[in-house]
């Protein structure tokens, strides 16, 4: 089996250390196992997107020495696509319309998880409404190969999650199932962010038939403080006149041990030597690490 990997970042604003670590570490992997490595722009939610986003994002890869298969693929034009798995799925009872509001829910069951409510008494209109998935009973388990193995209950109606929501906008985890079975994706290398979101995905792939793909979850970079270094704590962007020092610092975070001759090297050397000695075993099984200081 050909081994197919992708990076898919979102576009609320450029690249940064955290979001380094996840093309560096899919890309490596792909090609240590003489595999493609697809970008796919994950551009589902304007509101949230920072305009010119998508293209600084592809700027860096490539000042990084990154180099991907293929045209790089945007979210924004699949549509269509997401709305063919919404009818199969709804078609199947896999998803139901929801038109519960957050305050509704609350005032309900005094907490934010779904209930639902709505499975029992669908809503009299469709318009205006989420789109629910259905939870199987029974567990989700998976063996994350940096992670280990992974046990997950995502039954009891709560754990019905939204798969289109309210405002017509198709939410992550269904695009991401569609695409990834779409291109054929057959190991996913991200941060372990999204680790507790796997079990919905799979859920997602077991309802529309579609193959599973390998998972490996990376440490994530923490700030001091403990969180998670995202755009929203505004993690610095990536200089992309000076890539050598933090592509050397994402190895070492990832446990490998770049020699010390590749410091004066192009971005191009630094990947190629990576690709020749990866090391996952030396990734840290750990949820988080702290980031490096500069
Ligand atoms: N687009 C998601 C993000 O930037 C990542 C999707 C994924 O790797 O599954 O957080």
């Amino acid at each position: 089996m050909q081994y197919i990997g992708r990076f898919a970042p979102s576009p609320t604003g450029p690249l940064h250390f955290g979001s380094l670590l996840a093309a560096l570490a899919s890309y490596v992997d792909a090609r240590a196992h003489q595999g493609r490595w697809l970008v796919r722009i994950e551009d589902l939610d304007p509101p949230r997107e920072q305009p010119g986003a998508s293209r600084q994002i592809l700027a860096s890869l490539e000042a990084f020495g990154f180099e991907w298969d293929g045209e790089v693929r945007f979210q924004s034009q699949r549509h269509p696509a997401y709305r063919d798995a919404l009818q199969r799925l709804l078609a199947q009872r896999h998803a139901y319309y929801c038109d519960c509001s957050r305050k509704q829910l609350l005032e309900r069951t005094g907490s934010s998880r779904y209930d639902g409510y709505c499975l029992l008494n669908p809503p009299l209109s469709e318009s205006s409404c989420a789109i629910r998935a259905h939870c199987e009973a029974g567990e989700i388990h998976f063996e994350d190969s940096i992670q280990g193995p992974r046990r997950y209950r995502l039954d009891d109606c709560s754990g019905d999650f939204v798969i289109r929501r309210r405002d017509g906008l198709y939410a992550y985890q269904l695009a991401v199932v569609v695409d990834d079975a779409d291109q054929g994706i057959t190991h996913i290398v991200r941060g372990s962010d999204l680790l507790d979101e796997t079990p919905r995905q799979i859920q997602l792939q077991r309802y529309l038939g579609f193959a599973e793909p390998r998972y490996s979850h990376i440490p994530v970079a923490a700030a001091p403080d403990g969180q998670k270094l995202s755009k929203q704590t505004f993690a610095a962007p990536l200089d992309n006149k000076q890539p050598l020092p933090a592509l050397i610092q994402a190895l070492e975070f990832l446990g490998q041990a770049p020699d010390a001759s590749l410091h004066d090297g192009t971005p191009g050397e630094l990947l190629s030597w990576a690709v020749v000695h990866w090391q996952p075993a030396r990734i840290a099984p750990t949820l988080s690490k702290p980031a490096p200081l500069d």
